[in-house]
């Protein structure tokens, strides 16, 4: 069956009865013997969509794991409060204390922050790679465990030859943790380029209206039993309530996913033609040097990108002037964002980046030429001040 199928009947309870699964919500499970209550406990042990207790989801959250690890490609899916706890339990899950983790110069910030504070403090060293590394000898120690890439990376959109990584990172049995988040499980199949784990912000495109924080991270049969073992353990769950408005919106990802896609290369097309502009990041464009890497390895764009514009273009008035694109974080709703960003932080080779003022942008759903007239008025109002 074709995935955009698949993804209208992920879930679908016995009928008669409704298309969705619905919300159920508990803490405790009744049972009227106590034969039946030992029977739950020894299933669970090796079956994740037991009802057993609240603590491991109830039938909402079994839908939604079963989905994710299906679009995934993966053997098991474990569902978070947020996309940096499930980051965050997916580390704690494959290091201890005196390892090394390698990690993309790349990365999300608050992976970054996550990896100089908690687990710097826990004892796990940690060293930055360039997105553009296949062959990660040169940063590896003897103690290195781990290797976290995201592609394309946060901001500026490096895309990782992830076949090529993680075939090196297997010659030293190492873990390889993937941000799926710009993918989110369907542009994008990280377990199929040879990673163990993909962790997705379901925060952003699975739910994708901007009104619910989840996590989910998808490990392959090498890594599952680890991952399984840290989230139970530390009582990771994912309310009903998430669970059913995230499994809602993934029926229209695909197609949210096509027009986010078509909206981003339309204006980043508009931006590339500006006298303003200096350059546009955007892995779907073919001046963008990851670009074939990304259409032999993914299945289309979403609706992120950024512009560099040049020295003294006036981009906080412009940002301030546009209407249909809001200023804030976050992203993968249904409208439209503008943010400033400084694609050049952090990063190894930023200097390959022109160093002018940068902004990311969300193409939303709305008609692409309303956004483009939104750009063109921002544009001539900033311009003539
Ligand atoms: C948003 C995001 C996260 C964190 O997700 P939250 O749900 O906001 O905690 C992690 N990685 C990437 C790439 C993101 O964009």
């Amino acid at each position: 069956m074709r995935r955009e199928t698949k993804l209208l009947h992920y879930g679908r309870p016995p009928l008669p009865g409704p298309a969705n699964p619905p919300v159920v919500r508990a803490s405790t499970i009744l049972h009227e013997t106590v034969e039946s209550f030992d029977d739950t406990r020894s299933r669970r042990e090796t079956d994740d969509s037991v009802l057993s207790y609240g603590r491991r989801g109830t039938t909402t959250a079994h839908a939604l794991m079963a989905a994710i690890a299906d679009m995934e490609g993966g053997d098991a899916c474990y569902l978070f409060p947020t996309g940096v706890a499930a980051m965050a339990s997916t580390l704690s899950a494959f290091l201890r204390a005196g390892d090394h983790l390698l990690v993309v110069d790349t990365a999300f910030h608050a992976t970054r922050t996550l990896c100089g504070s908690v687990l710097s403090r826990n004892g796990i060293t940690v060293d930055y790679f360039p997105a553009q590394a296949t062959d990660l000898s040169a940063w590896a120690k003897p103690e290195t465990k781990a290797v976290l890439v995201e592609s394309p990376g946060s901001g500026s959109f490096d895309v990782m030859d992830l076949p090529r990584l993680t075939s090196w990172a297997k010659t030293r049995d190492l873990v390889v943790i993937a941000d799926n988040t710009y993918g989110s499980a369907w542009l994008y199949q990280p377990l199929q380029l040879g990673c163990d784990v993909s962790v997705v912000a379901g925060t952003k495109y699975l739910s994708g209206h901007a009104d619910v924080m989840m996590g989910a991270s998808t490990a392959n049969h090498r890594a599952a039993a680890r991952l399984r073992e840290a989230v139970i353990v530390t009582g990771q769950t994912l309310a009903p309530d998430e669970a059913y408005a995230t499994l809602r919106g993934m029926r229209t990802l695909n197609l949210r996913l096509e027009r986010h896609e078509q909206n981003a290369l339309a204006l980043a097309d508009w931006f590339a033609q500006r006298p303003e502009v200096e350059s546009v990041l955007h892995p779907g464009r073919r001046d963008h040097p990851g670009a074939a890497l990304w259409k032999r390895d993914a299945r289309g764009c979403n609706g992120l990108f950024s512009v560099i514009f040049k020295e003294r273009f006036p981009l906080r008035p412009f940002l301030d002037r546009i209407e249909l694109f809001a200023i804030g974080t976050s992203w993968g709703g249904f409208e439209s964002l503008a943010l400033p960003i400084e694609p050049r932080k952090n990063r190894l080779d930023g200097h390959r980046l022109p160093a002018g003022p940068a902004a990311r942008f969300h193409a939303g759903l709305e008609h692409v030429d309303d956004l483009v007239n939104d750009l063109a008025k921002g544009m001539a109002g900033a311009l003539s001040n």
